[in-house]
Parts: structure tokens; sequence; C-alpha cells
């Protein structure tokens, strides 16, 4: 990954959270407080003109800054909890361009940045459900040989089924959580929005 192709997945991004704001905030308006779209739409865009404007030199740096536009737009579980992802790619990557086995690896560190602050396990309902199987399929294709464009696209697949699959969980983070048995048979927003982060990154990277 170099510098314009991590500006163009940030951007990528914000435009996929926009078009999908409002299926977002619908799932969230099932088992939370229905704002994540809006909490998100807010964040990516931020973020993104942020680093539209960021004259970097790293890789990092577009990260990093992404992580902090989020942390301070984005309100919300997921606001620090995507920007402390972010900020974690970023740290890891402070170099103009970076090959595919740092980028598996800050993707990791990504991952470890929001089980630190989040506290959830895979299969408590959350966008670790989506993000922990994305990171796995990114490496597994990385050490098999693929191309970053090939693990990015098993990292969506990944990323999506996930998603899907915190369908007949039940919550045991977050705001969902207070609903016990209730959060039951409804997808999760935050597995869903990073479902878009990482396809995201397979359309810049096949692109
Ligand atoms: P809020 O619940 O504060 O309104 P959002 O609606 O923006 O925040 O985000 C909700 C999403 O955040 C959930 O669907 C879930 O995926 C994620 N989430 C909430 N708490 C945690 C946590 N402790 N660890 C990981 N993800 C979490
Ligand atoms: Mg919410
Ligand atoms: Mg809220």
């Amino acid at each position: 990954m170099d510098i314009d192709l991590a500006r163009a997945w940030v951007q990528a991004i914000a435009v996929a959270v926009g078009r999908h704001k409002d299926h977002l905030t619908q799932l969230d308006s099932a088992i939370g407080d229905a704002d994540h779209g809006t909490n998100l739409d807010r964040g990516f865009s931020a973020a993104a003109a942020v680093v539209a404007d960021l004259d970097a030199e790293t890789v990092g740096a577009v990260l990093t800054r992404t992580g902090t536009a989020l942390i301070s737009s984005t309100g919300g579980a997921s606001g620090p909890l995507y920007g402390a992802a972010f900020r974690a790619l970023g740290k890891s990557l402070d170099v103009p361009v970076a090959d595919q086995r740092a980028f598996a690896a800050a993707l990791a560190a990504g991952l470890e940045s929001i089980r630190k602050l989040g506290t959830a396990a895979p299969g408590d309902k959350t966008m670790i459900d989506a993000y922990a199987p994305a990171v796995a399929a990114f490496e597994e294709r990385s050490r098999q040989g693929d191309g970053f464009a090939a693990a990015a696209q098993a990292a969506a697949d990944a990323a999506e089924e996930g998603m899907r699959a915190t369908t007949p969980l039940q919550a045991r983070k977050g705001r969902a959580s207070y609903l016990g048995a209730r959060s039951v048979g409804h997808q999760d927003p935050g597995a869903t929005s990073t479902a878009l982060i990482f396809r995201a990154l397979a359309d810049v990277a096949a692109a």
C-alpha cells in the first residue's frame, strides 16, 4: 500500500458509508439507538476531508490522521473504536510504501486495539466479528502467495460472512447487549460497517 492507495481507501470508505448511511442507522434502530449511519457518515466525511488536503510522507500519516478525525468527529462507541484501529494501522505503517506483510501486521494491530479498548471477544456480536475473520483471511491469502488485491478481496468476503453470522448471536457488548435475548435475529451495525471498510479496501486495491 502506498500513500495514494491509503488516501483512496479512506475516501472510498466515506463514499460507501454515505451510500449505506440509512441502512446502518436502520440496523442500529433495531438493537441500538439509531445513530450508527449518521455517526460514521460524520466521522468518515471528516476523515476524507482531512486526508484530501494532507501533505503526507507516509502511509501511516494518512491512516493516523484518519483515526484522529474519527475520534474527534464520529461519536458513539464506534468512533473511538474505529479511531483507535486506524491510529494503530497508521502507527504500524511509518513508511511511504508498505509491503503486504507489513499491511497484514498493521491490520492485526488495528484489531488488537479494538479488542483492548472495547474488550469484546469474537462472538459478542460486534465489529470484531467482521474484523477478525477479515484479518485472518488477509493473512492466510498473503501466506499462500496471493497479491494485495486478492488478499483484500478475501478479507472483504470474510468480513461479509462474519457480518451475516452476527444475526443469530446475542450481543454481549455495547448498547445492543442491554436487550439481552432480544438482540438475537438482527445483524450487528458495527459488523456491517466493518464489512464496508474491507469491501472499500478490496475495491481500491482492484482499481
Ligand atoms: P453507540 O452504540 O454508542 O450509539 P454506534 O451506534 O456508532 O455507537 O456503534 C455501535 C456498534 O459499535 C455496534 O454495532 C458494535 O459493532 C460496536 N461496538 C459497541 N461496543 C463495542 C465494543 N465494546 N467492542 C467492539 N465493538 C463495539
Ligand atoms: Mg448507536
Ligand atoms: Mg449512540
